[in-house]
């Protein structure tokens, strides 16, 4: 996006979150509102999920005389993903998700998320973050415990929300597990307990498990922030408000708080650079090898573009940038960007 002579441009702020399941972006402009939006599946390629996202968010932004100055991501591939955009600030999910939350609601204490494939807990005390805990491994707190079980009972998970709140009496679920959920579940079925009911149990088994798995031994005060894609669904809302006896308050824009937060952290960063949406047209390759230099066995990363190295990361020490470069008979790095 260019500018011409005489436009007015205002300074914008892009955040980009890239996770497993779903990649997000939004831009902001300098006093943190949201010029654009763009949700995306990663479908197991970040780096088109990537692009796919910029391509979205130049369109909206296209014509609001705003220009990119400074750009922040998160999320499992937000070194990749930094390195690719030149990112200014790379941030984990929970500074991130805290600082996104804090924007839109200053006195939040608790934040819940649970997302496709993970779930976690942020405890924020007088707007800071002071403890978190998160569950990468147990399906049974996810959304893809749902999003299973929806594809056994036949009701589409989106619909979910509208039969848990129908349910009279919610089905006690065994939900510890996904594989004696989906046991009990068909068993429940079989001696005839109601779909909506049924459906209810499993909000409910998916609040039970993330309140005794990721939620363990943590104080959950009010007020309470739910996001993630689970939190759009009503009843997994009404299961939580029900567990912790507080209201538990949804923001229209949770499933993209991550991106949001890092926005705003390479907004207040300070460090601003000129950004092209024409990267979306660079050709990038990421490759990884062992180092091999030392009994330390680092795996080391490299991101390519065009064949030259671009940025690195799995090493202990400087060495092993190097080594691997040299292996794979590519130029030095030039660029270091993601921390
Ligand atoms: S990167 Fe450094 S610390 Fe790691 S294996 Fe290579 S030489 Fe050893």
């Amino acid at each position: 996006m260019g500018s011409w002579k005489g436009e007015r441009v205002s300074k914008a702020y892009l955040g980009v979150d890239v996770g497993s399941i779903s990649t997000k972006a939004v831009a902001l402009d300098s006093g943190g509102e949201v010029l654009a939006r763009s949700y995306l599946w990663t479908e197991g390629n970040p780096v088109r999920a990537v692009k796919n996202v910029l391509a979205e968010v130049e369109e909206q932004v296209d014509g609001t005389g705003a220009e990119i100055v400074a750009v922040g991501t998160t999320g499992s591939a937000r070194q990749l993903t930094g390195a690719i955009l030149g990112a200014q600030v790379v941030k984990n999910e929970i500074t991130s998700h805290a600082v996104g939350t804090l924007s839109r609601h200053s006195d939040v204490q608790t934040i819940f998320e649970i997302g496709g494939q993970d779930s976690k807990i942020i405890i924020v005390r007088d707007g800071v973050p002071v403890d978190y805990a998160m569950n990468t491994l147990c399906a049974a707190g996810t959304g893809s415990f749902l999003s299973s079980q929806a594809r056994r009972i036949g009701v589409p998970v989106e619909e979910f929300g509208e039969y848990a709140l129908r349910s009279k009496r919610a089905t006690k679920i065994a939900g510890r597990c996904t594989v004696f959920a989906e046991s009990d579940l068909v068993h429940k079925a079989q001696i005839g307990h109601a779909v909506e009911d049924i459906i209810a149990g499993l909000c409910n088994a998916i609040v039970g498990n993330y309140l005794n798995n990721v939620g363990k031994g943590k104080e959950i005060l009010a007020p309470i922030v739910f996001q993630g894609g689970v939190s759009k669904n009503v009843g997994v809302v009404h299961a939580f408000e029900q567990a912790t006896g507080h209201e538990v308050m949804v923001d229209e824009d949770g499933h993209l708080m991550g991106s949001l937060g890092v926005a705003l952290v390479a907004r207040d960063s300070g460090g601003e650079a000129p950004f092209s949406f024409a990267v979306r047209d660079v050709a990038f390759e990421t490759v990884g090898e062992e180092c091999g230099g030392c009994p330390n066995e680092c795996e080391v990363v490299l991101v390519l573009r065009e064949g030259e190295v671009l940025d690195g990361w799995g090493n202990r020490c400087p060495r092993g940038m190097e080594r691997v470069a040299e292996r794979l008979g590519v130029s030095k790095v030039t660029v270091t960007s993601a921390g």
